[in-house]
């Protein structure tokens, strides 16, 4: 792994954003360092959540925080999601997108079951905001990007932003 104070947050359309990260078998000092740089990046750009293929490395981790404060830092390492139930639409941004916010309708409320930083088993339930960000983030550990999931109107008012982050120099 490379060090972790070199890694940036990657943007779309980097085709690491669109791989399937691979499973966090080794609960380290280097999973740590990783996991402490990505609450560094998430902290630093005002996000809420932050996958580790948004910074290039393709593990199923990711780091979140829904309210802002210290101790709300937490980190989820190898995320399954179940019990999903009902629906709502809100709006979503990506520190991998920048100037893209859609409308996305997801479930409200879900049931985590993950890994802590030691490789302790974590099961949580949570709705709202914090599924939300559980969803959003998990989808990046598949690959799966807001742009996949947003509906035909945000599909033609993200068009012209879209367009030049995917051609900078036009
Ligand atoms: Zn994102």
């Amino acid at each position: 792994m490379p060090d972790p104070t070199s890694l940036r947050i990657i943007h779309y359309p980097d085709s690491r954003l669109r791989a399937r990260s691979a499973p966090v078998d080794r609960f380290n000092a280097e999973l740590r360092d990783l996991a402490a740089r990505m609450l560094t990046l998430m902290r630093e750009s005002k996000g809420v959540g932050l996958a580790a293929p948004q910074i290039g490395v393709l593990l199923r981790l990711f780091v979140m925080n829904p309210t802002g404060q210290p101790s709300d830092d937490r980190v989820l390492v190898n995320p399954v999601i179940d019990e999903m139930e009902g629906s709502a639409v809100a709006t979503e941004g990506c520190l991998s997108i920048p100037g893209v916010s859609v409308q996305i309708r997801r479930p409200v409320a879900c049931r985590i079951v993950a890994q802590d930083l030691a490789g302790e088993p974590v099961e949580l339930r949570g709705r709202d905001l914090v599924a939300r960000i559980w969803q959003h983030e998990t989808d990046h550990l598949n690959g799966v990007l807001i742009l996949d999931r947003m509906g035909p109107s945000d599909r033609v008012a993200t068009r012209k932003v879209l367009r030049a982050l995917e051609d900078p120099v036009r």
